[in-house]
Parts: C-alpha cells; sequence; structure tokens
C-alpha cells in the first residue's frame, strides 16, 4: 500500500486534494479539466477536487476491466476465497482508516462511520462464502445414461453507480459480489465524497485483486452516461435518488443491460397505543436523526395511533435537546453536518414550508448554536403532518421527523400502503397478532417489528418495492449472486461408442 493511503487523515487531506481515478491498478488522472469540489461537512472548508472523467475514460476502465475479466474469471474458487479472507482482513485492519475518511468528506460521526464499514465488511464475508454460493445442481441419470447439471458464471464487466450517503458500505454491496463472482468491476462513486473508493481500491490490490479487476471512475452525469451506453457492461447496480434511479434502470436497460437501481424513500415508523412509549421514542430518535438523517433507512415519519400520539411527542421531544451536534471527529458527537451547504439549506427550507401547510413545528433545528463555516443543521419535529403537505410527500433527507395522527391501525397501514415508496417500514407494539398481520400485508420491501431500521443481514437480500426499487433484483445476499451471474445448464451423455447411432427424432427424456 502507498504512503498516501496509510497516511493520518489530517495529510491526507493535503496530499489527496487532487482526487483521480484508478485504472488498471494505478492512480489515473483525470484530462477533462472538468472536476468538482469535495468539502469537509463539519467545517466547511473545500479539502479536494474529484476529477470529472470523459467517455474516454470510462472506455479506458471498461478496457482495463474486460483485460482482466478472462484470468480473474478462471481463478479457482479455493485462490478467490483465500484472497477474498485477505480482503476481508485488510479492510477490518483498516476500518477506522476507511471510517475517518468518511467522516472527513462526508460528515457522519466516526462511530456511525466505523458502523457502516462493519455492515459493508458483512457482506464482503458473505462473498467469502462463495464456493458454496456458486454451487449448482446435479441430476445424475436424467435420461437413461444422462446427467444434468447447472453452474452459474460471470456476466463480465459490471458496473456500480453508488450514492454520498454511503461511501464505503453501498460500494461494498457491489464490489464484494460482483468480484466474488468473478466479474471484473469499474465503480463511479458519488462526487461528494470519492476518497474511500481510492484507499478501498489500494487494499484490493495489496490483498492480491489483479490490476484491472476492480476500478473507480469519478465523475458526473458524463461517467453515468457513459457507462449505461456502454456495449461492454454486462450489468449496472445503482443506488441513490428514486428519480436517477428510474433514469438509470430505463437507460441502461435499453441498451441490453441488467440493471438493478435502488431509489429514495420515505419510511414510515407505525406506533400503536399498547407500545412502550420509552422504547419506540429512543428507536424513533435514533432512526430519524442518526447520520444527520441521511440514510434512505431513516425514519423520516412517524404514524402515532390513537391517543399514543400525545405522550409520545413528549418523550422524543424530552430527548432532543440531549442530542450533541457537531464535529464527527469529537468523541462525543452523535450527529455531525449535512453534506453541503446547499442541501443544508434545501432541507431547513422545509421546516417554513411545513409550518405554512399547517404542521406544528415543535422542535426547529435552524435554533441550533454552533460557531462555523460546517453544514450543520439541528434536530427538527413537525407535528400533525398531514399526507397531503410537502414535508409528507418528499424524501426531506436530513433530520426532520414528521408525526402524523390517525384514529386506528387500518388508517395507518393505509399511509404506508399508498405511499409512492417501499423502502423500509416499522411497526412498535406488544401484541404480537397485530405484528404479524403488518408484516403480512405492509407494502414495502423490508419490515421491522419493533425494530425501526430494518437492514437485512449479509445473507438476506436488500431492497424496496414500489419507486423504492427499479429491476427485480433486490442487491447482496442471493439475489446479488444470481444477479451477477447467469445460469447454465449442461446435459452430458459419456456413450458407449458401441451403442452411438443417428437418431433424427426430438431428444426424449426417458
Ligand atoms: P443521487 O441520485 O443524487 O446520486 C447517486 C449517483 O447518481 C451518484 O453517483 C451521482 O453522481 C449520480 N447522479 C446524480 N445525478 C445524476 C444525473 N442527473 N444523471 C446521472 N447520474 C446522476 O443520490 P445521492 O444524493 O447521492 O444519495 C441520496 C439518495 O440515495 C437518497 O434518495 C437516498 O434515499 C438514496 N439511497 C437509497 C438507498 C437504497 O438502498 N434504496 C441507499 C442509499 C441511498
Amino acid at each position: 500500500m502507498s504512503e498516501t493511503a496509510t497516511a493520518p487523515v489530517a495529510d491526507r487531506e493535503i496530499e489527496t486534494a487532487r482526487i483521480t481515478h484508478w485504472i488498471g491498478g494505478r492512480l489515473v488522472p483525470g484530462e477533462s479539466g472538468r472536476s468538482g469540489p469535495v468539502y469537509n461537512p463539519a467545517t466547511g472548508v473545500e479539502t479536494g477536487r474529484v476529477d470529472f472523467a470523459t467517455r474516454e475514460e470510462v472506455d479506458r476502465a471498461v478496457a482495463a476491466a474486460r483485460e482482466a475479466f478472462p484470468a480473474w474469471r478462471a481463478v479457482s474458487l479455493s485462490k478467490r476465497t483465500e484472497l477474498f479472507f485477505r480482503i476481508r482482513e485488510l479492510v477490518h485492519t483498516h476500518r477506522e482508516d476507511i471510517a475517518r475518511i468518511l467522516t472527513a468528506e462526508h460528515g457522519k460521526v466516526l462511530s456511525d462511520a466505523m458502523g457502516e464499514v462493519a455492515r459493508g465488511l458483512e457482506v464482503v464475508e458473505f462473498a467469502c462464502g462463495m464456493p458454496t454460493l456458486l454451487k449448482g445442481g446435479f441430476s445424475e441419470q436424467a435420461s437413461t445414461g444422462i446427467d444434468v447439471y447447472s453452474i452459474r458464471q460471470p456476466l463480465g464487466v459490471v458496473a456500480g453507480i453508488t450514492p454520498f450517503n454511503f461511501p464505503a458500505m453501498v460500494p461494498m454491496w457491489m464490489w464484494a459480489p460482483a468480484l466474488a463472482c468473478g466479474n471484473a468491476f469499474v465503480l463511479k462513486p458519488s462526487e461528494k465524497d470519492p476518497s474511500a473508493s481510492l484507499f478501498v481500491a489500494e487494499l484490493l490490490q495489496e490483498a492480491g485483486v489483479p490490476d484491472g479487476v476492480f476500478n473507480v471512475v469519478q465523475g458526473d452525469k458524463v461517467a453515468v452516461d457513459a457507462v449505461l451506453e456502454h456495449p461492454d457492461i454486462a450489468a449496472v447496480s445503482f443506488v441513490g435518488s428514486t428519480p436517477i434511479a428510474r433514469y438509470v434502470y430505463e437507460t441502461g436497460t435499453k441498451h441490453g443491460k441488467r440493471v438493478q437501481a435502488l431509489g429514495g424513500a420515505k419510511n414510515h415508523m407505525i406506533v400503536l397505543p399498547d407500545a412502550d412509549i420509552d422504547m419506540a421514542a429512543d428507536a424513533a430518535v435514533s432512526a430519524a436523526y442518526g447520520s444527520a438523517g441521511e440514510r434512505c433507512m431513516a425514519i423520516s415519519q412517524v404514524v402515532a395511533v390513537g391517543d399514543v400520539a400525545d405522550p409520545l411527542i413528549a418523550a422524543i421531544r424530552e430527548r432532543l435537546p440531549k442530542i450533541k451536534v457537531g464535529n464527527g471527529l469529537e468523541p462525543d458527537a452523535e450527529m455531525g453536518p449535512l453534506i453541503t451547504r446547499e442541501h443544508r439549506d434545501k432541507v431547513a427550507a422545509y421546516l417554513d414550508r411545513g409550518r405554512d401547510e399547517g404542521a406544528t413545528v415543535v422542535a426547529d433545528g435552524r435554533e441550533l448554536d454552533l460557531v462555523g463555516d460546517g453544514f450543520f443543521l439541528g434536530v427538527s419535529l413537525l407535528d400533525n403532518v398531514t399526507p397531503e403537505m410537502d414535508v409528507y410527500r418528499d424524501e426531506i433527507f436530513g433530520p426532520v421527523l414528521g408525526v402524523t395522527r390517525v384514529g386506528t391501525y387500518d388508517e395507518a397501514v393505509r399511509l404506508v400502503n399508498e405511499n409512492p415508496y417501499g423502502n423500509g417500514t416499522a411497526i412498535f407494539t406488544r401484541d404480537g397478532g397485530v405484528a404479524r398481520q403488518f408484516q403480512f400485508e405492509a407494502q414495502a420491501g423490508m419490515v421491522g417489528v419493533n425494530v425501526p431500521i430494518p437492514v437485512p443481514v449479509a445473507y438476506y437480500s436488500f431492497g424496496g418495492w414500489k419507486a423504492s426499487l427499479f429491476g427485480d433484483s433486490h442487491i447482496y445476499g442471493p439475489e446479488g449472486i444470481n444477479f451477477y451471474t447467469r445460469g447454465k445448464v449442461v446435459t452430458s451423455r459419456w456413450p458407449d461408442p458401441a451403442t452411438s447411432k443417428v437418431d433424427l427424432g426430438f431428444p426424449q427424456t426417458r
């Protein structure tokens, strides 16, 4: 690993002021002359500029991947597994280095960043089981003297396009299963926090991943379009906002690719009158304001059923002043800044909009008292939010929690099911029967029962329904393995040459 990758973050910020591509196993400065700013959101300081790739640079990355693919797919499962164990060890050893890069560019607090790396690492660990995951089926004597077996093979060059809010974990959701299945990979990270991907690229190289098997192209729509239209890319995984997910799905499939495109969310947490109020309030506060609400699985909407609303809101409100907002490197900070100044201002503007629409502003994050130019916003709570309001309909993606009051469980479920998004949802209750009914009828891909952020463990797959997912395949877990491979069925006969004869009839199976 180079000096750059192991240097402390403060030095890295100076050294990596120019953030480049990673093609064919080395850093490649961009030649487009176009670049974008990368900030430390806690200070507001521009700490780097990231190169934006041209189509030609994307071509170069795809060519490197294409060249590396035949040898990579031929590496035996045992050797590839051994290499993946080394990847796992290196990522684990450098988990805090990665987390510090995340905090420096995304702003999330260090403990949260460590959690992100840990959840991504679980997918790497899952991928270490590739010999089992890629096992096919075998039917001996399917017909007389004929055996039939199924195998799964890699697709070739596959690409990932990732959002700003999980700059390490979401790429791991993609490259870990993709490489384990024998594909070569081209990653287009978010241009807002692009450095973690370069650090990971160096770790993969150190682990022994051959040059060209993993590539990073930095950039914006130009790079994304080049990926979506490239004839040598077989599949694209996307995670980001719903409008771009829809665009990526439509454009990628039009160009003949397999596409899984995960979009935005508006996750509802239903609290029934029998719920434990303190537990529900702790969960709502943690899930709404963790990572400053910039999580696709954040709870952004509580649905309070019956007379639970007043005590629940009081319990949530009581917890808010205790949340410590600050630079993510401060040991006691619980919530960091938002990703950019523009995004912070956009989120803050929802508070006036909510008030104008008739919601009650119980807590206003703009009253946060913090010195400096960081992109901070305190926690906000809106009561009496109703479904026709923008603050209900929009994915605000910030530390703003809305509460909608309804009379019955049925009304609450209707809200969940009528919402255009269907990523996650949760119910808080002591009644197992109602919880089971909710699991049965909730129209969302991930359901929590007394669990506010039900992100599936790595051996299940992650993904939403409705406008939260375009395509048929959820990400990582068994569906991830299917996504990055295609099936082949072999029908095989090793006849005794003495029995061979011409037969023009359609093959019979008996
Ligand atoms: P985004 O859609 O703005 O960007 C995602 C990626 O798309 C980035 O790499 C970006 O460079 C690229 N992109 C942006 N605009 C583009 C355009 N016009 N054409 C082509 N490419 C474009 O999303 P974001 O702001 O980085 O991330 C936040 C969003 O991601 C939220 O909506 C959040 O809910 C969603 N998200 C969803 C999941 C999930 O699993 N469903 C997980 C994390 C984040």
